[in-house]
């Protein structure tokens, strides 16, 4: 039997074109030379790829970038993966291409481009794509401030401690801090970083239509607070809030610094909580756990819902975060019932919950293999959206959707299985 084949017989509750974005997810496609010929124009994968023995070498080479993304006829995303064993294969199909299951077409699709923003300059010279921006489908990412505190929490004699999330690696501060004026414990961003990213984001070809503030943690909630409302200033004297759907996805701010937020024209919040379970938040999220606290997270998810309104607030989890390392759960069901009974408890509270995959991060695999099973993260899916439904909250479009969701299956769930009208 096909893969595509007992995914309909064991999911039947996940939409067809859900169960082909999750089988790429987790299958990927066999190599084929056009996707070494389509990274000259699409943006490309972080890591080049390694030509398989037996396959010829492209342009002399044996290792070749290839795309990040693939973009299906209908819009959605999701990340290109190669392997040697998947059922799965691209091949050129007149100006495009398209994914075939052994001989049967399955679909056409095409790759995500480089923005054309990304090769611009700054009226002074410096490379957009060097100012804390970046983009995957419609949504811009904003990262000014990547260095986070969590690495360096002051400890005793003089020595810091490393209370960071444990899967994080784009928080740890380096030199992408040098170049964005960023200091640690320093709320102010320089002036001309701001201009920079403002400037890139106003670039009229981002095609963009959501923009996510993110940064690295402050040890000081109202200081983190504050950083974000310096930035949101920048934006909405620039004109940016009417373009975009602006969303602070920021630590558990303080309820002052959200209302100066909305008050700016942010519309929306997503404050990652990471994990559910108090004992692995405590495990995976030390700096989380230490600075801010469960029940204080929790309560200014409540808060932000206060603030921005029903379906404008969400939380983020690390999909398999907690099947990993010591004191992870034993059993992928334990897990799966911790999630679902976290997730009803945020859905009833109209907190959207969103769970992205994670991807082993140790040893020469990094990056290679997500920890849940595809039938595990179908499962938990499906419990998702029929808690979803129960509560009529669907994923609003406007902060997240199927344009730019490219590890992630809310919103195509949400596209296929109607909502009753409110
Ligand atoms: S809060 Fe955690 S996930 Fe976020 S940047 Fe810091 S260490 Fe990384």
């Amino acid at each position: 039997m096909s893969l595509l084949a007992r995914l309909a017989a064991d999911h039947p509750k996940t939409p067809a074109p859900v169960r082909l974005k999750a089988a790429l997810l987790f299958a990927g496609v066999r190599y084929h030379p056009c996707l070494a010929e389509a990274a000259d124009w699409a943006f490309p994968a972080y890591w080049p790829h390694q030509i398989p023995p037996g396959e010829p070498s492209f342009r002399g080479k044996r290792v070749t970038d290839v795309p990040y993304l693939v973009v299906f006829d209908d819009e959605s995303q999701v990340r290109l993966r190669i392997k040697p064993d998947s059922p799965f294969i691209i091949r050129p199909e007149g100006e495009g291409y398209a994914l075939f299951d052994g001989e049967a077409r399955l679909t056409g699709l095409t790759f995500e481009r480089k923005h054309p923003w990304t090769n611009a300059l700054t009226a002074d010279g410096t490379p957009m794509k060097s100012t804390g921006l970046s983009q995957h489908g419609d949504m811009l990412v904003l990262n000014a401030a990547p260095g986070c505190e969590y690495f360096v929490v002051p400890g005793e004699e003089g020595r810091s401690k490393n209370l960071s999330c444990t899967f994080c690696l784009y928080g740890v501060p380096d030199q992408r801090m040098k170049s964005l004026g960023q200091e640690l414990f320093k709320v102010e961003l320089p002036d001309s970083t701001l201009n920079h990213v403002v400037e890139a984001a106003s670039h009229p070809e981002t095609h963009a239509r959501h923009l996510y503030l993110v940064g690295g943690s402050m040890l000081d909630m109202a200081q983190e607070g504050a950083r974000y409302v310096q930035l949101a200033r920048r934006l909405a004297e620039a004109g940016l809030m009417d373009r975009y759907y602006v969303a602070c996805g920021s630590g558990a701010l303080l309820k002052p610094h959200m209302e100066q937020l909305k008050a700016l024209g942010v519309k929306g919040a997503c404050f990652n909580l990471e994990v559910w379970d108090p004992a692995q938040f405590k495990r995976i999220c030390p700096g989380k756990d230490h600075v801010v606290g469960r029940d204080r997270w929790l309560r200014a998810l409540e808060e932000a819902v206060e603030v921005f309104g029903r379906g404008h607030v969400s939380t983020a989890f690390v999909g398999g975060v907690e099947l990993e390392g010591e004191g992870a759960f034993e059993s992928v069901e334990a897990a799966l019932q911790s999630n679902l009974e976290g997730a009803r408890w945020l859905i009833e509270r109209d907190i959207q919950a969103i769970w992205s995959l994670h991807w082993k991060v140790t040893g020469k695999n990094r990056g290679d293999e997500p920890v849940y099973s595809l039938d595990h993260f179908l499962k938990l899916n499906e419990g998702l959206s029929e808690l979803r439904h129960a509560a009529n909250l669907p994923i609003n479009t406007d902060f997240f959707c199927h344009h730019c969701a490219y590890m992630q299956l809310e919103p195509d769930f949400d596209r296929f299985i109607p909502f009753k009208p409110e």
